[in-house]
């Protein structure tokens, strides 16, 4: 045995000594010595983070103009911080790149650079015939997801075609990551709003409205029911769109539903104030009703995952003067904010319980992505992903706690109670005394089982 935790809570209220060999948990309580130990007493023990949907760059591929801030270095440091010890990036393929081509560069790149474990998602540019030919192999690639934009005008052009894309990826055991926006309703609303002059970021929630949401999730679980494929809906907003969730999952379909940080704390009147462009994320804010939806999906289950959907610029890239509803920059940064967050607002608030966080930022999508219990658990076997967490901790947020490249929060003031202390990724003590100490190319590209079951 190689590393000893003693003391620490576990999630069922149980306090016990965990033994560590190598990366793996190979005792939990009785008689325990090695060489290293740590202290968790008063501590909370939840197992690493899982976080399903983030955005870091990934060169060589060039975007026009700044891209996100965080690469698999900066972006793994943001994590481990926070508590998160895997990450599911999105794998934009570049130009003439075939799904399992970008799937390879990316990897490589990942694997050079990440400190966190990692997992990848290529994203269905177009269901052509090479594309629909390599999501069959995808599965036995050991890759359990693929994305797909519904707010893409390509989505509704070649609807057919998509559908035969998500039945295949269900037949092969990945689950379709679907960003539910409708792009004919978006472009309906922008230009409603632009023939009247109302282009600037106040109007950006009205030109991606709560229907564009709706019909998009409509499609979604219409395609879910049609092929028997898995759907995971990402970064879900509106009380309407888990309305029909809830609906659909009742009647048997394997639909599942992620909600991301910024939907749960915040709303609307950000976009009315002169920073409008530091809250732009697709879908946008939306209202308090919708906020108290959400909190009720967490606690009920309805909503399976809380991920970030972590999307860094800096604060320059996000208040560009040029931006209006046609031209903007969504996304912000998250990663190390998630599990406090959800901790401070949630458990200690009493709306969801800690069983519920842990499945919330770690097991369920370790699940649906095929890497439980490997990850997501604290079990005999399981990888020694750990946080020590303190549940007393209280700190304020500011840009310059964060190990993300960013130079600023939406979260900036926010006082939250409960951090972790100590992340323990695959045995390797990578973040402590508020230093990430693991190196680059110490994270591994995981190779996944079967997604789509929960
Ligand atoms: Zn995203």
């Amino acid at each position: 045995m190689d590393l000893v935790i003693r003391g620490g809570q576990l999630v069922d209220g149980s306090i016990a000594d965990i033994g560590i060999a190598g990366e793996t948990i190979v005792q939990i309580g009785g008689e325990l010595s090695a060489p290293n130990e740590i202290d968790a007493h008063g501590k909370l023990l939840l197992p690493g983070g899982v976080d399903a949907h983030v955005h870091l760059s990934s060169p060589p591929i060039e975007r026009s103009g700044p891209a996100w801030v965080d690469d698999f270095t900066s972006g793994s440091a943001a994590a481990l911080a926070g508590g998160i010890t895997t990450v599911g990036n999105m794998t934009f393929g570049a130009p003439g790149e075939s799904l399992l081509q970008a799937l390879e560069r990316e990897t490589a790149v990942a694997r050079r650079a990440s400190i966190a474990d990692v997992f990848l998602h290529p994203v269905l540019a177009s269901p052509d015939a090479d594309n629909l030919a390599e999501i069959a192999r995808l599965g036995s690639e050991g890759c359990s997801s693929m994305k797909v934009f519904l707010t893409n005008p390509h989505f509704n052009r070649d609807l057919d075609g998509h559908i035969e894309a998500i039945r295949r990826a269900g037949e092969a055991g990945v689950v379709s990551m679907l960003h539910c926006e409708d792009a004919a309703t978006i472009a309906f609303a922008t230009r409603q709003l632009v023939s009247q002059g109302k282009t600037s970021l106040r109007y950006f929630g009205e030109s991606r409205p709560v229907i564009a949401e709706v019909v998009a999730t409509q499609r979604a679980l219409a395609i879910a029911e049609l092929t028997g494929a898995p759907v995971y809906i990402v970064h879900l907003s509106s009380a309407r769109a888990l309305a029909l969730c809830a609906v659909a999952r009742a009647r048997g379909l394997h639909v599942y539903v992620e909600t991301r940080p910024l939907y749960l704390y915040l709303t609307s009147e950000r976009l009315q104030t002169p920073e409008a462009g530091k809250f732009v994320g697709q879908p946008p804010l939306r209202e308090h009703s919708d906020v108290d939806a959400l909190w009720t999906g967490l606690r009920s289950g309805i909503i399976d995952t809380v991920c970030t959907d972590h999307a860094p610029w800096s604060l320059q890239a996000k208040l560009d003067p040029a931006h209006d509803i046609e031209h903007l920059r969504p996304g912000v940064e998250n990663l190390q904010l998630l599990l406090p967050m959800l901790y401070s607002e949630g458990v200690r608030t009493g709306r969801i319980s800690l069983s519920r966080l842990v499945e919330l930022s770690s097991s369920n999508a370790a699940k649906l992505f095929g890497l439980y219990p490997r990850k997501g658990a604290i079990a005999v076997g399981s990888d020694a992903d750990l946080v020590i967490f303190d549940p007393d901790l209280e700190r304020t947020v500011t840009a310059a706690m964060l190990k993300s490249n960013v130079d600023y929060s939406v979260y900036e003031g926010w006082r939250v109670t409960g951090w972790p202390t100590v992340t323990i990724r695959r045995g390797e003590i990578v973040f402590r005394d508020d230093l990430v100490i693991g190196q680059a190319g110490s994270g591994q590209v995981l190779s996944c089982g079967r997604g789509g079951v929960l």
